[in-house]
């Protein structure tokens, strides 16, 4: 992304040769083989690639999901790469906002109660109101007491969105948020992500789908663990 002159943009998010290594048996796969990579606040990125080319590896790293073999990865200019287990929990709560393709919400909690979860995980007194206004955001003020049975597959996206959401990440990463959508509800998941944009989070979309990549200004493309 270009800077403004005489300004240099704030890297949000940056990769320095990272690298993931897994073990099958006595076969070694670098699922990561040093990605060097810099996301900016304010930017919608798409990371795409064939299946098995380390997306969501990267992604789980990027999310503090993981830590890597080697390289660095810093958060708002903290090095994270280094962090123990609790430590890297905290930035991960604090920071990061996930959204994954099978949604993952409690199938016996409405929409209100799946949102309000990751607030009441951190103590907060205010949890009912933030989560309404999340789902307010998302375009579900009136589906609060649906639980996921009652909702159509676009909406449980969206449920998973104000969940994301609801805890204000600087970073929402979301791994092919629209894999297990029709078209249509895919088309208004991204158009809900063009808009949390807008309004100035960060947004990184992992997928393999082009018509969703396009939607982003900015495209990573990663190869057999490369960015290229
Ligand atoms: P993508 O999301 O692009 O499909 P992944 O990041 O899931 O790719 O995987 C990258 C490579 O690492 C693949 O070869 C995959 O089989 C391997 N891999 C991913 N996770 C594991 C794991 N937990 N154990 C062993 N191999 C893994
Ligand atoms: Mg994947």
């Amino acid at each position: 992304m270009a800077a403004p002159s005489g300004t240099t943009p704030a890297a949000v998010i940056r990769g320095e040769n990272l690298v993931k290594i897994y073990w099958l048996g006595e076969n070694m796969i670098r699922a990561l083989d040093g990605v060097d990579f810099e996301i900016c606040a304010g930017e919608k990125v798409a990371i795409t690639g064939p299946s098995g080319s380390g997306k969501s590896t990267l992604m789980h790293i990027i999310g503090c999901l993981d830590l890597p073999d080697s390289g660095r990865l810093l958060l708002g200019g903290e090095d994270v790469s280094t962090y123990s287990e609790n430590r890297l929990a905290s930035v991960r709560n604090r920071r990061i906002g996930f959204v994954f393709q099978s949604f993952n919400l409690l199938p016996r909690l409405t929409a209100l109660e799946n949102v309000e979860l990751p607030l009441l995980y951190a103590g907060n007194h205010d949890a009912k109101d933030r989560a309404r206004q999340a789902l307010e955001t998302v375009g579900l003020g009136h589906r609060l007491h649906h639980e996921p049975a009652q909702l159509s597959g676009g909406q449980h996206q969206r449920v998973a969105i104000a969940r994301a959401l609801v805890t204000n990440p600087d970073i929402i990463l979301a791994d092919e948020p629209t894999g297990n959508l029709d078209s249509r509800a895919g088309e208004e998941v991204m158009a809900l992500f063009d808009t949390l944009n807008a309004h100035g989070r960060t947004i990184v979309i992992v997928t393999h789908e082009q018509l969703v990549a396009q939607h982003c200004p900015r495209q990573l493309h990663i190869h057999d663990g490369k960015i290229r």
